[in-house]
């Protein structure tokens, strides 16, 4: 990108900077390294990215030029970088501007940072100014996303607009050898957001400091805390305790699913998990998610991640994490506060209201959120780090689409989150949780109205699921743009297509997950498609259909869907007394005789339910307390052994499971540990993937759905793939979840959109 400029007199030249180039300190960089070159000039965020002018004698440009990409803090990321000489000005020295604000946002939009090490030191230092501050930051740490009212980046375009500065902030924000030079969240405690501590009556307890040791003692007899963090707030009690962890359970409403840890260093987290290096770098990563991990068995409460052997764990986001940590010396659950099913609550009445019943005490602080975030949740498989939750950190997350009409793509009704393009660049918003409540439903349409304004863009079009009954999809049949239905297992594939920049290419995609809705009105979820770029895809084979009987019902109860498999696997019923007797006097002799006159059974192919069904024989499951629970506990007790899977062939177009229930059955009879029967079942289903990638050859094979966020699976395929490694293609940044669903939706309608206008162009 270096201009080549001529002679020895004056120059000018304008650099325009693309990417994540706003919250990470850019500007105080640039404007440092001009200064030392003694150039002349200025530099200024714009809703295009960052525009900087420097003049000055041509050999300290080009210096300039030379220097100016690794002058940047690696928060910083340069996706498009354009020089150009211009006429030099005469300035005499440089300066940090403002823009005036006008056209479309062309630049990315910084997700949330995680306290770096230099502002935790201060934080440490009695001498410091910032001592004990507890929401110190710095101009490459601190909230970006969750604070940001518009763009581009300036304090008062963001929550900290209230918040005046002192004369030693003042002093530091002007001082170009500081290092929060031009940070736009600068504070301290004398000008600075606040913490306090209230009770359930609202009553303020203890401010600053005091505020923390309080918390922290509170913490240590038992109490439950609700913490309002960077995107919201989280509710924390000691993850020793098994009582305070059964009270949050009860109190939440969430009787069973798993409960993130938040520990106070790597170290610490290495006492509670097996941690290899690339989980490592995910723990202490700057996006700061809770990385599932395998636990070690140790001091946290079984209660926390009850029957599974994987742990969540994160570090602290904030100095008051940090602090709060290092006051009550153990690990802390950390979680976000809601009432189950409802959205993360995030500001100060409403936390105080709602969380009325579930905390015993708030940990406030002043700093508006200007929308929540919630935690993001990542786990390493093969290697490779994949999003499971994205949230803070990780959201927005820039989607690598051309340009496109303004448009929405609206996700699914689970792990809801929407999509958007708004012109110029695409990007995957933040998880917002389940659709079943008004109040979540609101949410949703909130971040709606808020990309839209932040984004600065008026949507044209919209896609959807083909499901009538999403909310998502309603919502999109009740507004007046244009909409586009798409099948969730195709949008699945298109997510990892686009994940892998393979958007144009012929694939092999392997779409596996609880649930969705087919073309043909059946509940699929066990899809091989041959996916032909964005526009078609092909239902190449697919799991053996079984019938499920009660809907919801035998979501909630998978001995039902057991029931199903053995009456479709078994000629006589011999094994009905077994299976009764297996799963507590359930009653299978009835529903095996309603499946015998079946009419009422809705037909499925889901991998999701399969593993219920085999969870219920393996493990005597009969009732799980949250969607994926069997498939989590199946996964957790399997032995890493090298254990033949069953057999489970493709025939005609379709992986038939008859046989491998059978076997099941016997081993279970027969006394088989449950460790070996999982890593059978697990490798079987592995096998059956390969078996039908072997038919195509030469395609690509795009792992998607929410089943492979199951590590062992998904390494069992890349082990069974070993010779064939290139062309398996794993999840990564988009989760493979319906979190990701908005992500393929949106390209199926951005490539479709493109592919027309193409062939309006060659037939005019
Ligand atoms: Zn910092
Ligand atoms: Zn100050």
């Amino acid at each position: 990108m270096t201009v080549a400029v001529a002679s020895k007199s004056i120059v000018a030249i304008r650099i325009c900077l693309n990417g994540c180039v706003q919250g990470s300190g850019v500007r105080p960089a640039v404007a440092r390294l001009a200064t030392s070159l003694e150039l002349a000039g200025s530099v200024r965020n714009t809703l295009a990215g960052l525009q900087i002018e420097v003049e000055g004698p041509a050999d300290r440009l080009t210096q300039f030029q030379s220097l100016l990409m690794s002058s940047f803090s690696s928060s910083a990321f340069v996706e498009q970088i354009h020089a150009a000489e211009i006429t030099p000005t005469q300035r005499s020295k440089f300066t940090i501007e403002r823009d005036s604000a006008t056209g479309p946002l062309t630049t990315q939009i910084p997700p949330d940072v995680v306290v770096c090490q230099e502002c935790l030191k201060e934080v440490n230092d009695p001498n410091d100014r910032r001592h004990s501050y507890p929401l110190s930051t710095c101009s490459t740490c601190g909230p970006r996303f969750s604070l940001i009212q518009s763009m581009p980046f300036d304090r008062d375009q963001t929550t900290m607009d209230g918040f005046t500065l002192c004369e030693d902030c003042r002093s530091e924000y002007e001082s170009p050898s500081d290092r929060r030079y031009h940070a736009q969240t600068i504070a301290c405690s004398a000008c600075g957001p606040q913490v306090w501590l209230a009770d359930a009556n609202g009553e303020c307890l203890k401010a600053g400091v005091a505020a923390i040791i309080a918390t922290a003692r509170s913490i240590l007899t038992g109490k439950i805390v609700a913490l309002r963090g960077i995107g919201g707030y989280q509710l924390l009690c000691d993850a020793t305790n098994c009582d305070a962890v059964g009270r949050l359970r009860q109190r939440k409403g969430r009787p069973a699913k798993p409960f993130a840890v938040l520990v106070a260093s790597l170290t610490e987290a290495q006492r509670l998990a097996f941690i290899d290096d690339e989980e490592g770098d995910a723990l202490t990563d700057m996006t700061n998610p809770i990385v599932l991990l395998r636990a070690r068995a140790g001091d946290v409460a079984e209660a926390v991640h009850p029957g599974l052997n994987k742990l969540g764990l994160m570090l602290p986001s904030t100095p008051l994490h940090a602090k709060l940590l290092e006051n009550v010396g153990r690990p802390l659950v950390c979680t976000s506060a809601n009432r189950e099913g409802e959205p993360l609550e995030f500001d100060v009445p409403d936390a105080e209201t709602i969380l009325a019943g579930i905390a015993d005490l708030w940990l406030h602080h002043d700093r508006p959120i200007a929308r929540p975030v919630d935690d993001s949740v990542v786990q390493v498989i093969a290697g490779r780090r994949v999003t499971l939750r994205l949230g803070r950190g990780l959201a927005p997350l820039p989607l690598d689409l051309p340009p496109a009409r303004p448009q929405l793509a609206v996700g699914g009704h689970m792990k809801s989150a929407i999509a958007w393009h708004n012109g110029s660049q695409a990007a995957l918003g933040p998880h917002l949780g389940d659709l079943d409540t008004v109040r979540t439903r609101e949410r949703f349409a909130q971040h709606i109205t808020d990309m839209s304004a932040l984004y600065r863009f008026e949507p044209e079009a919209a896609v959807h699921d083909l499901h009538p009954d999403y909310f998502t999809t309603r919502h999109c049949s009740e507004s007046d743009v244009r909409t586009l239905g798409v099948q969730h297992h195709f949008a699945h594939v298109v997510a990892g297509m686009l994940e892998h920049g393979l958007l144009d290419r012929e694939v092999l995609g392997v779409s596996w997950d609880g649930t969705g809705f087919g073309e043909d009105g059946m509940m699929w979820g066990g899809e091989l498609l041959a996916v032909d770029g964005t526009n078609e895809y092909r239902r190449v084979a697919h799991l053996r259909p079984f019938g499920l009987h009660g809907g919801d019902i035998a979501v909630r109860q998978p001995w039902r869907i057991a029931v199903s498999l053995l009456s479709e696997s078994m000629a006589d019923d011999a094994w009905i007394e077994q299976a009764a007797s297996l799963w507590r006097g359930q009653p299978v002799a009835s529903l095996r005789k309603m499946h015998r006159q079946t009419t009422n059974a809705v037909s499925s192919t889901s991998v999701g339910r399969l593993f219920d069904a085999a969870a219920a024989i393996i493990l005597g499951i009969h009732a799980v307390q949250y969607e994926g629970q069997a498939a989590m506990r199946l996964e957790s007790v399997a032995a890493s052994s090298s254990e033949a899977g069953y057999s489970l062939p493709f025939t005609a177009g379709q992986l038939d499971w008859r046989e491998m229930i059978l076997s099941i059955w016997d081993d279970r009879l027969a006394g088989v540990p449950p460790a070996v029967m999982s890593a059978r079942f697990h490798r079987a289903l592995a096998g059956g993937i390969v078996a039908v990638a072997a038919q195509f050859p030469e395609l690509p094979v795009v792992l998607a759905g929410g089943v492979f966020q199951n590590k062992l699976l998904t390494e069992l395929v890349v082990e069974l793939m070993s010779d064939d490694r290139e062309r398996l293609k794993l999840p990564g940044k988009i989760p493979p979840n319906d979190g990701g669903l908005a992500a393929g939706q949106l390209a199926i309608a951005v490539m479709r959109e493109r592919a027309s206008q193409r062939s309006l162009q060659i037939t005019e």
